[in-house]
């Protein structure tokens, strides 16, 4: 399969060059020559395969030869090692739980996918990969997992400071080896604006950058497995489907769409966004229109400028009716957000962090328009990577997951930098 720049659709490449350049030279993202729908006999059939079997199925197309099948599985094997379940939150309403991997993030998915590639293409040649990432909170810690002890690669995180959570910044911090971070003077959308002009930048081209952020086809394609798995588990309802993605980059609703471009049956997306609202700004006045990140309590997701929304257009060859159709995308501010949070705990029990109660808002407010349908949001991180936030608004008290544990007597490593030439000097 190739890859052609979103800047320029004679400008391809193979999946392995795609995956190890991350962004094309004309800063345009990659994105699949051909989108072929998997056949009928297959979704008919999804309940007897195992994630594994559907994973393989759903990436192959889009890996082709580079990765022979029998690595491939093995990538995939190691990359969905944990369970994806939908919990029953009210009647017809499913919190699809992404947050069970090594860091309590949906992002471990694709962290642990991207690094098994690019190590499978490294391991015939004799070069050395730097891994440049730009984290709004969970991307950093999910790569550095993924990556960690990965040979021939190098990984440098930049991450806002002060502006991701206690749990959030010791996963980035403490593991040492192949990892380092950098601690960033500024907000999200500095630490994205300076990997993307060092991937850009000829004098670093001896450090061979790739990006690990959803930009990177290999972190954003199998993505598309969480909304295999969820049809595969609500599949015997016999309803239409609707999912709802709480939303920053757009990686992880860009691949839901790209799901359903394969034939996989959902019948519409919401984009649920905190104050960060460029795109539900779009989709009600027709102009798309970036500005600076605001904080909020849903931090992952505090991004001005989404970079996978052109790939989202490049879907709907730029035609926003039809965009429409099957796409809706509504804004929440933090206050909301704590009041859901709380409904949703006092109503069923159930503990949703900020990011999952922004997807649930999204989720009921478009369920109004849909009856007899079936509802799912994602809950893209464990509570406990919120936990400020949730043991103060829901007055509850977590117990604290063995994955996190180990982290909270580890010494935290960062290197402070306030500008790209800092980040020039360090790369060297
Ligand atoms: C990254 C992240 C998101 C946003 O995902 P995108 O693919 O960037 O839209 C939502 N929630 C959490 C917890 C995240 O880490």
């Amino acid at each position: 399969m190739n890859y052609y720049s979103l800047n320029n659709k004679y400008h391809s490449v193979s999946f392995k060059d795609a995956v190890i350049k991350g962004l094309a030279p004309d800063r345009g993202l990659y994105f699949p020559e051909t989108i072929t729908p998997l056949t009928q006999s297959f979704f008919d059939s999804i309940e007897a395969l195992s994630n594994e079997e559907i994973g393989l199925k759903v990436i192959q197309p889009f890996v082709s030869n580079e990765i022979p099948e029998a690595e491939l599985k093995q990538i995939i094997a190691e990359t969905l090692c944990f369970d994806f379940p939908c919990i029953a939150v009210e009647e017809n309403v499913y919190s699809l739980e992404l947050y069970h991997g090594p860091t309590m993030a949906f992002k471990d998915v694709g962290g642990r996918f991207m690094s098994r590639c690019l190590a499978y293409f490294n391991k015939n040649e004799n070069q050395k990969n730097t891994v440049l990432v730009a984290t709004s909170g969970d991307t950093g810690g999910a790569v550095a997992s993924g990556f960690l002890g990965v040979k021939d690669v190098d990984v440098v995180i930049l991450y806002p400071s002060g502006k991701v959570s206690d749990i959030q910044e010791r996963q980035l911090t403490t593991l040492g080896q192949n990892i380092t971070a950098l601690e960033v003077n500024g907000v999200f959308d500095d630490c994205q604006d300076m990997v993307k002009k060092a991937f850009l930048d000829n004098n670093l081209s001896h450090k061979n950058l790739t990006s690990a952020n959803s930009i990177n086809i290999a972190r954003w394609l199998p993505q598309m497995f969480y909304f295999f798995f969820a049809y595969k588990q609500l599949k015997k309802h016999n309803k239409p489907l609707i999912v709802s993605c709480p939303s920053g980059n757009f990686g992880n609703i860009c691949a839901g769409i790209l799901a359903k471009k394969l034939g996989l049956p959902i019948a519409h997306f919401v984009a649920a966004t905190n104050a960060n609202d460029t795109v539900p700004q779009f989709l009600q006045n027709g102009k798309y229109e970036p500005k600076p990140s605001v904080a909020t309590i849903s931090n992952a997701m505090d991004v001005g400028n989404p970079s996978n929304f052109v790939r989202i257009q490049e879907m709907y060859q730029n035609d926003l009716c039809e965009f429409k159709k099957d796409f809706s995308s509504y804004t929440y501010t933090d206050e909301e957000t704590k009041i859901a949070m709380q409904e949703i705990y006092s109503n069923t029990g159930y503990i949703a962090e900020p990011h999952g109660a922004v997807g649930y808002l999204g989720l009921k407010k478009e369920m109004q328009n849909h009856s007899n349908s079936i509802g799912i949001f994602l809950e893209t991180a464990h509570p406990i990577k919120f936990l400020d936030v949730v043991e103060s608004v829901l007055k509850v008290q977590l117990s604290i997951p063995t994955q996190i544990k180990s982290l909270l007597d580890k010494e935290k490593t960062s290197i402070k930098i306030n500008n790209y030439d800092d980040l020039k000097a360090f790369l060297g």
